[in-house]
């Protein structure tokens, strides 16, 4: 873990041993590893939701790749909310610029100014469909003139990316990324012991243990957070208390069920019988997000095969980390 609130020596080491320990595969951190951090070893570069600018989406992902003949690959993954806020952006805009999009004025559901108005030129990447790195090379202005808006493979880029290998047929699959051409090989991944350690059975398959349902309160804490975030903001609740969003009585009903919620349809019956205001609205997010946690819940504790085959974890699909919005 690299973060900057672990102690500087803590976290210089963790840079040492990626450049030194063949083992040392993976590094998971903040934006902290972002600034100012050269690891030469570091290859590929997985970002969990977009930055909040292009400037700092390139010094993200710009860690990764730096020693020559490495081929680096970069994969950011961002929620169907934002993809849908950016599709309608450039909609509005009417053209695909840094320019028009910053003219298009970014509102919430009801209307208001937005306090996170997304970055234009972010968006204009975002929405690129012919060639992302072309794309950056107009938002940047990046010299000289004559190649500026040649895609991949008129610019003879060793790898084109997956927008031109689409776009000019070419074969991609984001799982066969071509290997670096150094003759390095990677050690096998092997789990630290202390994660094999055998778990206790359950007393009953869908009974959470003690360690679990703590787990679940907070998990259940931090969507109620999320949920009045988001709903205060929509102007019939914008009066209401934060404890009338998600009340507690409400989550100790689903926290004490949460393996046996396998439907919407069981989930609506519990939101119904506590007169849950957000139903049409949220039941759908809230099933999502307690698949999630049914999933974290039988792959970090375990589970016996029995108890797996009696649920529904491989009908889901995983949301987001946030309730989509
Ligand atoms: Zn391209």
């Amino acid at each position: 873990m690299y973060n900057s609130l672990a102690l500087e020596k803590y976290n210089k080491k963790t840079i040492d041993l990626l450049d030194s320990d063949p083992h040392w595969q993976i590094v998971i951190t903040t934006t902290a590893l972002s600034l100012g951090i050269h690891a030469e070893e570091l290859r590929d570069s997985i970002a969990v939701g977009t930055a909040n600018t292009q400037d700092n989406r390139k010094q993200d992902v710009g860690r990764a790749g730096w020693k020559e003949g490495i081929i680096a690959c970069r994969i950011i993954f961002m929620t169907m909310t934002e993809l849908n806020k950016v599709n309608k952006i450039v909609k509005a805009s009417g053209k695909v610029s840094v320019a028009a999009v910053s003219k298009v004025k970014q509102t919430t559901r009801a209307g208001k100014d937005t306090k996170k108005p997304l970055n234009p030129a972010k968006v204009v990447f975002l929405a690129e469909k012919v060639c992302p790195v072309a794309c950056e090379n107009v938002v940047y202005d990046n010299p000289p003139p004559r190649t500026l808006r040649m895609d991949c493979i008129q610019a003879q880029h060793p790898i084109p990316c997956d927008l031109c290998c689409m776009q000019y047929k070419l074969p991609y699959d984001p799982c066969q990324f071509p290997s670096s051409s150094d003759e390095t090989t990677l050690h096998l991944f092997t789990m630290p012991s202390t994660a094999s350690k055998p778990h206790k059975p359950r007393k009953k398959a869908d009974d959470l243990k003690k360690v679990e349902l703590e787990e679940v309160e907070r998990a259940l804490a931090t969507y109620e957070q999320q949920l009045y975030a988001e709903e205060q903001l929509v102007a019939p609740h914008c009066y209401h208390p934060c404890s009338l969003y998600f009340p507690n009585a409400l989550q100790e009903a689903i926290a004490s069920d949460l393996l046996k919620i396998k439907s919407l349809a069981a989930l609506n019956i519990i939101l119904a019988l506590k007169s849950w205001p957000f139903i049409e609205l949220q039941s759908s997010n809230l099933f999502d997000y307690i698949s999630l946690l049914q999933k974290t819940i039988h792959f970090q504790y375990g589970l016996s095969d029995i108890e797996k085959s009696s649920s529904n974890i491989d009908a889901v699909n995983l949301p987001p980390l946030n309730p989509s919005k």
